[in-house]
């Protein structure tokens, strides 16, 4: 009976939290999306030179995946009416990805038009996001992309789908687990090699975001997901965890937290990128990600946008403590 006991106290043990985060996540991949979501989602316009020189430094960083612009109608997103030339005249590093955002075929001819060759195609797990975003309903959304996805497909482009408002909708309340899962599982059948699971609005939590990541597991592996946690009540560095311990092992952010959501008043930016990788990085999670090279990048782009930086790090006092 001792012995029964004393087992089930190992393998309690054995499946704590952080035996987790360094058995499953020695390697986490993050996917910054300050240059789009970020700067999409603030209200001043950055000068393309600015945007440019952006992303050349956060090229310098080591983040390996750096999505660049949204090739989405200027009439809509006047942020990104620059799409073309930002794309043309970044540095493209040939280890680095630089996928755009496509929200239809004619924003993905545009895309090729400048050699993209990866794109990121968008869903909303709420009817009333998707209206108002998208201007039409889940399905139709879906069916934009599918056109989207074979016609990119035939060009050998990479494919990552996001998700919008896997946990609530600004709209429609808390959304159903089952349905996220149900349109992952369509946007894999579709040919994204990876889903970004999108809390748009920052509500998650350690609990719903586990009954999410329950639920999306049944229909695909963490291998093919990602988490994009925004911030607005504090709560991303857990759910990013939560992720973590579920197997996930890439996550979305922007540097200096930039961004927000126009259809969600007060949804704050993404995770900052800064503190995702001090999370990691404390965890003894290998990112690549220079820290400080970093913290410069994101004091370059809150000073274009005069605005004080959301990232904890990037204020924090003690950035280079030496190790007692
Ligand atoms: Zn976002």
């Amino acid at each position: 009976m001792a012995l029964y006991k004393y087992r089930n106290f190992l393998t309690r043990l054995s499946s704590i939290n952080y035996k987790n985060y360094s058995a499953t996540a020695t390697d986490v991949r993050i996917v910054e999306v300050g240059p789009r979501d970020g700067l999409q989602n603030e209200t001043v316009i950055v000068p393309t030179d600015v945007k440019v020189e952006f992303i050349n430094r956060l090229s310098e960083t080591g983040l390996k995946t750096i999505e660049a612009t949204s090739f989405v109608s200027a009439k809509w997103v006047p942020q990104m009416s620059d799409n073309t030339q930002v794309y043309s005249r970044i540095n493209k590093v040939p280890s680095i990805s630089y996928p755009v955002l496509i929200p239809n075929v004619k924003g993905l001819e545009s895309a090729l038009s400048v050699g993209a060759k990866e794109i990121a195609v968008f869903a909303s797990a709420s009817e009333g996001f998707a209206r108002k975003n998208t201007n039409c309903t889940i399905e139709e959304g879906l069916q934009r992309i599918k056109d989207v996805v074979d016609l990119a497909k035939k060009r050998d482009l990479k494919i990552r789908g996001y998700i919008s408002c896997i946990v609530g909708c600004p709209y429609d309340g808390y959304i159903k687990p089952s349905v996220v899962a149900k349109i992952t599982e369509t946007l894999l059948d579709f040919g994204c090699y990876e889903i970004s699971l999108g809390d748009t609005i920052g509500v998650g939590t350690i609990n719903t975001m586990k009954d999410l990541l329950k639920n999306v597991l049944t229909v695909t592996s963490p291998a093919k997901l990602a988490i994009h946690c925004h911030d607005t009540y504090g709560q991303a560095l857990v759910n990013v965890c939560t992720a973590l311990d579920f197997g996930i092992k890439v996550a979305d952010s922007s540097v200096s937290g930039l961004g927000g959501c126009p259809y969600a008043k007060g949804a704050t930016g993404n995770v900052a990128t800064e503190d995702l990788v001090y999370l990691l990085n404390g965890l003894g999670v290998n990112t690549g990600v220079d820290l400080n090279r970093l913290i410069e990048v994101g004091q370059f782009i809150s000073e274009a946008l005069k605005k004080p930086t959301s990232s904890k790090v990037n204020k924090a006092l003690y950035k280079n403590l030496k190790p007692v």
